[in-house]
């Protein structure tokens, strides 16, 4: 059992590499005495020491094992042990949140006067994040827009550390070309992150297009059943060294409880995943043929802009599809209050189609002109296709724009 570094037998063991789904089902912390199949609830803050020496030692570092479940946890480690594999990461943290996850990841690695050159097109928290707090701590961003990824080098400056990005966007599913970002990043020494949480680290991985870091909100397709809320960092070994230091003195550690179930729900997620893309295809594709509806979305459709660089880095589409019904927000309101089946909620990911409307909330805090730069329109519906059966998520939506 690893619990912060890999050691060398790991690494060789991972070289080894199963196929995703087996690793996702088969990576497991060690069997107790009682040898149990599945892998055993470790509620414990702290852990105990042999003697005196033990405690010395382990407080030194000099072994690598559980002190107090604010630094690590048997059941964290499982998580982070499975995310990493599937990332094809060296190490990572487990955190409570998604948020907790971006925040204490530029934290760690940043000091007043850092520059960080971000897409505009982020998480709503994450956007309230750089241009409202940080600039507290002399912390800085410059923006790119989605479509202008040849000016992003532009904004570079000698106090540039960070560039960061998501892709597919939330909520306009807009696409990223993952390997011009990366090769940007190396050729100007900087720390490439990408937020996965869209894609799940089984449709894309960002690493092989020289991410150095990626971050993913666990709340999301990776508990898949919206019970949970968490959140992970995983990538190269140094940059999650800095990142363990931080947070284990700010304490932003996920629960053992969390990860338990996180670590069990993702022994499912390529087939929950690939049930989600396969219905979130034909959703789009049904809207896209539909009069009522302005425009449709969706990575895999041919008509996305970035159809191409999607097929290039993605696996699949995802599970979420944006549209606009004609008529714009009155039509869109409508729209929310006639759906039956279909939950209004903030959530994505879920086995529950769920239907929000990004610009009374996700972006509410954005202005105007800042959700427009990034595509959200007045009347952009999102919607995160379930695992429902599809004929009864199509007939939902079909009495609705009725
Ligand atoms: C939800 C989300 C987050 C934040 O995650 P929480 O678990 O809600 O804190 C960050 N990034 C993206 C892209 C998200 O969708």
């Amino acid at each position: 059992m690893w619990l912060r570094l890999r050691s060398a037998t790991e690494q060789k063991k991972m070289s080894n590499k199963k196929q995703f789904e087996t690793e996702a089902i088969r990576t497991q912390i060690e069997r107790t005495q009682f040898l149990e199949h599945s892998s055993p609830l470790y509620l414990t803050s702290s852990f105990v020491f042999e003697d005196a020496e033990d405690m010395r030692a382990s407080f030194a570092e000099e072994k690598d094992r559980n002190i107090y479940s604010r630094y690590s946890n048997p059941n964290s480690s499982e998580f982070i042990d499975k995310v990493c594999k599937m990332e094809g990461a060296e190490n990572g943290f487990a955190f409570a949140s998604g948020m907790a996850a971006v925040y204490g990841t530029f934290a760690a690695l940043l000091e007043s006067g850092d520059h960080i050159v971000s897409c505009k097109s982020i998480f709503g928290s994450t956007h309230t994040l750089f241009t409202q707090f940080f600039p507290k701590w002399n912390i800085t961003t410059s923006y790119f827009n989605i479509n202008d990824l040849d000016t992003v080098e532009e904004l570079i400056t000698n106090k540039t550390k960070i560039i960061y990005a998501e892709s597919p966007t939330n909520p306009g599913v807009d696409v990223l070309d993952l390997e011009i970002l990366g090769n940007l990043a190396k050729k100007h020494n900087l720390i490439f992150i990408i937020d996965n949480c869209f894609a799940s680290p089984y449709l894309q991985q960002p690493i092989k297009f020289g991410a150095h870091l990626v971050i993913h909100s666990g709340t999301k397709l990776m508990d898949g059943q919206g019970r949970v809320l968490a959140g992970i960092t995983v990538g190269n070994n140094d940059l999650i060294d800095k990142i363990y230091r931080f947070s284990r003195i700010t304490g932003p550690a996920l629960s053992p409880f969390n990860a338990w179930v996180l670590s069990k729900s993702l022994e499912t997620l390529a087939l929950r995943v690939d049930r989600h893309c396969a219905n979130a295809l034909q959703l789009a594709t049904y809207l896209e043929g539909h009069p009522k509806i302005a425009w449709v979305k969706y990575p895999f459709l041919k008509s996305h802009p970035k159809y191409e660089i999607a097929k290039k880095q993605m696996k699949a589409g995802g599970c979420v599809v944006a549209f606009e019904v004609k008529g714009g927000l009155e039509a869109g309101r409508k729209f929310f209050d006639t759906v039956k089946m279909l939950s209004l909620s903030a959530n994505l990911g879920d086995s529950r189609s769920i239907v929000t409307h990004p610009a009374s909330t996700t972006h509410s805090k954005l202005t105007m002109e800042e959700r427009q730069s990034v595509g959200i329109s007045d009347g952009t519906v999102r919607i995160s296709v379930g695992l429902e059966h599809i004929d009864d998520i199509i007939a939902d939506i079909d009495q609705a724009l009725d």
